[in-house]
């Protein structure tokens, strides 16, 4: 273990002289620094890259929270479409499939709109 840990430092040190920078943050698994090797951030003691995944999902998260508003949009435009179509249509069958589509479009509307709180 000891020895383990002597390796680590020994790399750690290596990386920082090679151009790494210390985080503020600590390894979730072991609490040690991170390093940031180029666009890696990287954890020494367990030898192994660390993936914020929490992190990836909130900026994923933020770029569809900005789309939001334009995809209502485009969500009530094809709507207000939809319902001129079904208007016009007479035919039951073409009724059910626009029916249906229709329903699509308002569950993707009402989600969206829960997706902004
Ligand atoms: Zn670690």
């Amino acid at each position: 273990m000891n020895e383990r840990k002597d390796a680590s430092v020994k790399k750690m040190a290596e990386l920082l002289r090679q151009g790494a920078t210390m985080l503020a943050e600590a390894c979730p698994q072991c609490g040690s620094p991170l390093l940031k090797v180029g666009e890696d951030i990287y954890c020494a003691m367990c030898d192994r890259r660390i993936v914020y995944a929490d992190a990836d999902e909130d900026i994923e998260s933020q770029a569809v929270r900005e789309l939001i508003p334009k995809l209502r949009e485009t969500l009530l435009t094809k709507l207000d479409t939809l319902n001129d179509v079904i208007e016009r249509e007479t035919d039951a069958e073409a009724l059910t499939k626009l029916a249906n589509l229709m329903v699509l479009l308002l569950q993707a509307l009402h989600r969206l709109e829960t997706m902004e709180k």
